[in-house]
């Protein structure tokens, strides 16, 4: 059985004492209605790692991630978040290589397959983001593209690593637009990671990764989206910052 997954990545939003709220309601409705075989992961800000992380531990259900972390595993690299900092404040989960940090900091396959690695020897769990651009769809190269970021980043991990890896797909055209992939698109997809998965590390260590679906997901669409077979939960944006639709959310699988 694959883990069912709800990941709620806050971006930069949220001041401290707001996403201690935010938080708090989560945690609260999680014992109160949530699916108890759903993990629900905060992936907060650094900021609030280790104050959401005490807060977390009020459920069963609920776990913190952040949002990056850097390659080094220390030293002179100002403003950024290495893995022992992360896990020591708490966090089991890492979001690696979303779109906007792949757009906005330039981070490579090359370097994000170095994280994925430390992330994983530092006891984080990474959810590994991939997903191809509006232009790169139409021109019929998503499925190609997406490979691409799949082999350069993951391949070179034993089976043992990687069954310990999340994928996120998140077509970056759907994230932050209010646009969904169709459950046919996220279904395609998704098959399609699983099937180069089985291909590189085994039809088993493929069968048991868990895969989400990124990109405007919200209460509307959710059911939809987690009914198909390979999708195994949501990475959540926009949605994630309100708790009633984050909650909604898990409770439509
Ligand atoms: C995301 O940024 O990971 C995301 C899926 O955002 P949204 O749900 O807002 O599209």
């Amino acid at each position: 059985m694959r883990k069912k997954i709800i990941a709620g990545n806050w971006k930069m939003n949220k001041t401290l004492s707001e996403g201690l709220s935010l938080a708090s309601e989560v945690v609260n409705m999680a014992n109160d209605e949530a699916p108890s075989d759903v993990t629900l992961v905060l992936c907060t800000p650094a900021i609030h790692l280790s104050q959401v992380s005490a807060i977390a531990k009020d459920a069963k259900t609920v776990f913190v991630g952040a949002q990056n972390i850097s390659e080094h595993e220390s030293g002179a690299y100002t403003g950024d978040l290495s893995a022992d900092m992360a896990k020591s404040a708490g966090a089991s989960f890492v979001i690696l290589g979303h779109s906007e940090r792949r757009e906005y900091h330039f981070e490579t396959n090359t370097q994000l397959a170095e994280r994925v690695k430390l992330a994983l020897a530092k006891g984080l769990t990474p959810i590994f983001c991939c997903g191809e651009s509006l232009e790169t769809r139409e021109a019929n190269e998503h499925v190609e593209f997406v490979n691409n970021q799949l082999k350069e980043s993951l391949f070179d991990l034993s089976a043992e690593q990687m069954s310990q890896v999340v994928i996120a797909y998140e077509p970056i055209w759907a994230i932050g637009t209010g646009v969904t992939a169709s459950s046919d698109q996220a279904q395609e997809m998704h098959k399609s990671i699983r099937t180069s998965l089985a291909s590189n590390f085994g039809e088993d260590v493929a069968e048991g990764i868990s895969i989400l679906y990124g990109g405007s997901m919200k209460p509307a669409n959710a059911e939809e989206l987690l009914a198909q077979p390979d999708v195994d939960g949501g990475l959540i944006g926009g949605a994630s910052l309100k708790s009633r639709d984050f909650i909604d959310i898990a409770k439509s699988y």
